[in-house]
């Protein structure tokens, strides 16, 4: 496994913690599922690779699915638990420390029930029309990107559904699906996930899902 040293993620594989963000929900061969610090909403998953790449789209082709079958996994999981419409979203930066991911050079799947319409929310917003709808599956795009090269990109969709929306990346502007999910909860000001880690969503998380030993 090719280890990043002073990677968050790649930490996790090398030694085990306490921290309750980074328990382990569910695995795969390539795969760990974790609780997520900044948890704006109970029920928030990251799918994380257990390899260092920047973005999903640089995963092999087989990867790829593998990581596709455990999102729809967790996402019906999520919708099963919470009811709710769920999304899944990447911030997929091409070069490390950019402002485009959340900050952390590691690619990751963020799995999120929200009471509220998502595809509604980002399309409002003030990046909206950068975002160009296609009938695609999590794989379809990745395998997309991967045949465009190593370009910077945000998608989302809803589980259950096709509608993928994409954009390339818009620059300094980081977090955006994290401050739109944060404004429409009417906490504006939390979306920061260094700052603000809402230990007790990641608590909900755990006992709603539970954890693997
Ligand atoms: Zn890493
Ligand atoms: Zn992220």
């Amino acid at each position: 496994m090719n280890a990043e040293l002073g990677c968050i993620f790649c930490d996790l594989s090398l030694k085990s913690s306490n921290n309750p963000w980074d328990q382990v929900l569910d695995e795969t061969d390539s795969y760990s599922v974790y609780p997520t610090k900044g948890a704006l909403l109970p029920g928030w998953q990251l799918v994380v690779p257990k390899k260092h790449v920047l973005n999903s789209s640089l995963l092999t082709e087989q990867e790829i699915f593998e990581l596709e079958a455990l999102i729809q996994k967790r996402a019906e999981f999520a919708h099963t638990i919470y009811g709710k419409g769920v999304v899944i979203f990447e911030h997929g930066p091409n070069i490390p420390n950019c402002k485009i991911g959340c900050g952390v050079d590691h690619a990751h799947i963020h799995i999120v029930p929200v009471p509220f319409d998502f595809e509604d929310a980002v399309i409002r917003c003030e990046y909206g029309d950068r975002f160009k709808l296609e009938s695609y599956s999590i794989s379809e795009f990745l395998k997309s990107k991967k045949n465009e090269g190593n370009h910077p990109y945000w998608f989302f969709t809803v589980f259950g559904s096709r509608n993928l929306y994409h954009s390339k990346t818009i620059p300094n502007v980081s977090q955006l699906f994290r401050k739109i999910i944060a404004t429409r909860i009417n906490m504006p000001d939390l979306y920061d996930y260094k700052k603000h880690l809402f230990l007790e969503n990641i608590e909900k998380t755990i006992y709603d899902f539970g954890i693997i030993q």
